[in-house]
């Protein structure tokens, strides 16, 4: 878990590490509790076998996305990993509850947007530097 203590973010270098940071957090605990359950189809296609198994119409949250590619995403994008769809949501409270608290980190240094790569995110932000406490 990320510390609650107050941490000033003072210039884009520590935004970009705290960036970093919650994203390599949140994909450990995907890794960890793998609730999507991301697979390698016999087809070659990857489907997240949780919400839209191949058979499926329902497509899975990363559907029509640029930056969708044959091996999953190709950016970190911080949005993305700390959001859960609503077919987990409430399957596992301890993942939830790690999430959130991650989410509202990026969320205090605006630095949640949909679909966004980590470039992306940074240039639409309001401010590029903000004084905020975590
Ligand atoms: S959040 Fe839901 S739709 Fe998105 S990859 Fe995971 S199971 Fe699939
Ligand atoms: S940016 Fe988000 S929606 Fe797009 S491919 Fe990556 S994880 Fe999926």
């Amino acid at each position: 878990m990320v510390p609650h203590r107050p941490i000033p973010i003072k210039s884009r270098k520590a935004l970009s590490k705290l960036y970093d940071v919650l994203y390599r957090k949140a994909s450990d605990l995907f890794r960890e509790y793998d609730p999507c359950k991301i697979r390698h189809m016999p087809t070659g296609e990857i489907a997240c076998v949780a919400h839209a198994t191949l058979n499926s119409k329902m497509t899975c949250c990363c559907g029509n996305c640029k930056w969708l590619g044959r091996n999953g995403c190709r950016v970190r994008a911080l949005y993305c990993k700390v959001w859960i769809c609503s077919t987990l949501r409430g399957k596992n409270p301890k993942l939830e509850r790690q999430l959130r608290h991650l989410s509202a980190i990026a969320s205090r240094h605006d630095l949640l947007h949909i679909r966004a790569s980590k470039k992306e995110s940074f240039d639409r932000r309001k401010n590029n530097v903000i004084h905020a406490k975590v």
